[in-house]
């Protein structure tokens, strides 16, 4: 979930009264992408506040949470009304999107006017994320590593379960759902990569996706330093190889 990310200023106001209340700490606005959404033209809505620290992390400016506005979704369902029929979808993403209660109202009013809604986690509020479900076409769920592994690479202990809840309830709803695990070699080695491909496909995850860490601009300081012995990019495109047939899709990307 962390990317880069340019607020779009917007000149719309108005009159909020007949619409929901919803208040939410808006960090930026990609208006359009192809990346964020498989297959879809999108805008990605990156919302402010996120309960993990990843070493990797390079949004760190977007991980203190704060109350959002009125005003804010304001300006984004302003902007939202102003690309009906030129984008597919609306993602919400952050820091950690489900941390706010208004998100489930917000994603019905992207509904209702007219967008796919898909979602970047990692899935540590499964209880908001169950309320979340009627609104969502598509999840890419962030898996930072299997049990305690979850925990030191997210650098907060206590939340592998809900994690793990969170998969289950996204397995069983039938949401098109991409898993994805950003690899940085200060967390992982090969054989760590390939137990966590294993663990999801014995949980029934069909589409994976590694990603490569940026080692810029990292929010821990140590994470920019080079790894020793880490593995060559042909090592883990050979793993990959081995992998593939055992998935619906599995793809190496640069995060
Ligand atoms: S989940 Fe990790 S990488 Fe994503 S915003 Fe939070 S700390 Fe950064």
């Amino acid at each position: 979930m962390s990317t880069n990310v340019r607020r779009e200023p917007s000149s719309r106001h108005r009159d909020n009264s007949s619409l929901d209340a919803i208040r939410l700490p808006v960090a930026g606005l990609v208006p359009m992408t192809t990346l964020d959404y498989p297959g879809h033209l999108a805008c990605v809505v990156f919302l402010q506040g996120c309960p993990l620290r990843c070493g990797y992390c390079h949004n760190p400016q977007m991980l203190s949470s704060r109350q959002g506005t009125l005003q804010e979704w304001a300006e984004i369902r302003g902007f939202l009304e102003s690309r009906k029929g030129l984008l597919d979808a609306v993602v919400f993403s952050g820091g950690e999107p489900t941390m706010h209660a208004d998100l489930a109202a917000a994603m019905r009013e992207a509904k209702t006017l007219g967008f796919k809604v898909g979602l970047h986690t990692a899935g540590v509020y499964p209880k908001r994320l169950e309320t979340l479900l009627p609104w969502l076409d598509w999840v890419g769920l962030d898996v930072k590593g299997h049990a305690n592994n979850f925990e030191r690479v997210a650098g907060r202990p206590g939340l592998w379960k809900n994690h793990a809840q969170s998969l289950a309830l996204l397995l069983d709803s039938g949401i098109a759902l991409e898993c994805r695990t950003t690899i940085h070699w200060r967390d992982f080695d090969l054989e760590t990569v390939k137990r966590l491909a294993l663990n999801l496909i014995e949980c029934g995850v069909e589409h994976y996706a590694l990603q490569i860490a940026r080692q810029d601009q990292c929010l821990n300081p140590k994470y920019q330093q080079p790894v020793m012995n880490r593995p060559t990019r042909q090592a883990l495109e050979r793993l990959i190889v081995r992998l593939e047939p055992q998935f619906s899709s599995l793809v190496l990307r640069d995060a």
